[in-house]
C-alpha cells in the first residue's frame, strides 16, 4: 500500500454534512479526501431558495452548495469526483473500493451519502421541481402563504407535513390513493380537526401542469370511478417515502427497519472508526443545519478516534485491544 493511499478520515459524500465534517477534519490537521460523484454541495444543490440556514435569511441553494465546498477547499482539502462503490472494514485501516477498481484506505470513515425522496414519476414532476413541486414543506413552504397547496401522500410525512403547510396556506388538500390514510391515529385526528386541510381520497395525481409563474394545477384521477378533473394549485409537495443511500453501508452495521443507520451520540457506528451523517443517520428531522451539526460531531469524534489509534499503534498495542 502507498503512503499517499493512506488517510487518517475518508468522507464518502459532498453535501452540507460531508462538508462541514471535512472543515472540522482539515482544522484537526487529519489528512483528509472526501469523494464526491457530483458537485459539492448534495442535495442543496437541488433547492431554489433556502430560508432556514442560520445567518443567511435567502440564500440559493447552490450558492450555499458552493460556499461549503469553498470553505473546506480554503483548508487544502482535496476533493474527488470519483464513485466509490465499496467500504470493507478493516482491523486496522477501512478500504473504500472506487469504480475504477483501485482503493484508499483511511483510519476513519465519515459515511454522508444522504438520501433521496421518492419520486411519483408523473409528467410535470420533474420539469417544476423548485417551480412549485417541492418534496420539504419546512423549506419551501414560506412561499406558499395563503396560497393553495397539494400534498401528495398518505404517511406521517404527509401528515406532519399537511398540517405545517395550513400554518402558511390557505388551502391544503391531501391527495390519497386510498380511503384511509397511514398516518398514525393521532396525527390522523389533528389532519382531519384542521379546517384547511381537505383530504381527497381515492384519489392520485396523474399530472402537474405549470405556467410561467410555476404551478397552476393538478390532474386528478379517482381510482375507484376513474373520473378526471383538474384543481387548481399553487404548489404540490410529495411525500410518498424518503429512500436512505445506504448501499455502501457495511454489513453487520446496525440500521432500524427503514434503512437508516443508527448511530451513538457522537454518530459513530457500531464498527469503530465509521461514522455515518445528516439524512443517511436514523435522527428526527432532516435538515441541512442537521447534516452540518452531525458533520461535525463525526470529524471531532473520529479525530480523536485516529489520534487514539496512532498513539496506541506507536506503543504497538494490537489493533483488536484498541478501543473506539
Ligand atoms: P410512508 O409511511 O411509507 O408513507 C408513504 C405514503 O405515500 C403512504 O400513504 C403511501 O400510500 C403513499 N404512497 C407511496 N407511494 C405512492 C405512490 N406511488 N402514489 C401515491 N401515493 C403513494 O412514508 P413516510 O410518511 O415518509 O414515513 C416514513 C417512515 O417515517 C414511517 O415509518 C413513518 O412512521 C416515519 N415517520 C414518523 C414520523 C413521526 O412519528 N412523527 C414522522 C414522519 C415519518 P399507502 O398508504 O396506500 O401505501
Amino acid at each position: 500500500m502507498a503512503d499517499s493511499e493512506l488517510y487518517d478520515l475518508i468522507i464518502i459524500g459532498g453535501g452540507p454534512g460531508g462538508l462541514t465534517a471535512a472543515i472540522y477534519a482539515m482544522r484537526a490537521a487529519l489528512k483528509t479526501v472526501i469523494f464526491e460523484m457530483a458537485a459539492p454541495g448534495g442535495q442543496v444543490n437541488n433547492s431554489d431558495s433556502v430560508e432556514n440556514w442560520p445567518g443567511d435569511e435567502h440564500i440559493g441553494g447552490a450558492e450555499l452548495g458552493l460556499r461549503f465546498a469553498q470553505h473546506a477547499q480554503s483548508y487544502g482539502l482535496e476533493i474527488r469526483q470519483e464513485e466509490v462503490v465499496g467500504l470493507a472494514p478493516g482491523l486496522e485501516f477501512h478500504t473504500v473500493q472506487l469504480a475504477d477498481g483501485k482503493s484508499v484506505t483511511g483510519h476513519a470513515v465519515i459515511l454522508a451519502t444522504g438520501g433521496s425522496p421518492r419520486k411519483l414519476g408523473i409528467p410535470g414532476e420533474g420539469e417544476y421541481y423548485g417551480q412549485g413541486v417541492s418534496y420539504c414543506a419546512v423549506c419551501d413552504g414560506f412561499f406558499f402563504r395563503d396560497k393553495t397547496v397539494v400534498v401528495i401522500g398518505g404517511g406521517d410525512t404527509a401528515a406532519e407535513e399537511s398540517l405545517y403547510l395550513a400554518k402558511l396556506a390557505k388551502q391544503v388538500y391531501i391527495v390519497h390513493r386510498r380511503d384511509e390514510l397511514r398516518a398514525g391515529a393521532l396525527l390522523q385526528q389533528r389532519v382531519k380537526a384542521e379546517c384547511k386541510i381537505e383530504i381527497l381520497w381515492n384519489s392520485i395525481v396523474t399530472e402537474i401542469e405549470a405556467g410561467t409563474d410555476g404551478v397552476q394545477a393538478v390532474n386528478l384521477r379517482h381510482v375507484q370511478t376513474g373520473d378526471e378533473r383538474k384543481l387548481a394549485a399553487d404548489g404540490v409537495f410529495i411525500f410518498i417515502g424518503f429512500d436512505p443511500n445506504n448501499k455502501l453501508v457495511p454489513a453487520g452495521t446496525r440500521m432500524n427497519a427503514d434503512g437508516y443507520v443508527v448511530t451513538d451520540h457522537t454518530c459513530a457506528t457500531n464498527t469503530p472508526g465509521i461514522y455515518v451523517i445528516g439524512d443517511l443517520r436514523e435522527k428526527y428531522a432532516r435538515q441541512i443545519v442537521l447534516s452540518a451539526a452531525d458533520g461535525c460531531t463525526a470529524a471531532l469524534a473520529a479525530a480523536h478516534y485516529v489520534e487514539t489509534r496512532k498513539a496506541a499503534e506507536a506503543c504497538e498495542l494490537p489493533a483488536d485491544l484498541i478501543s473506539s
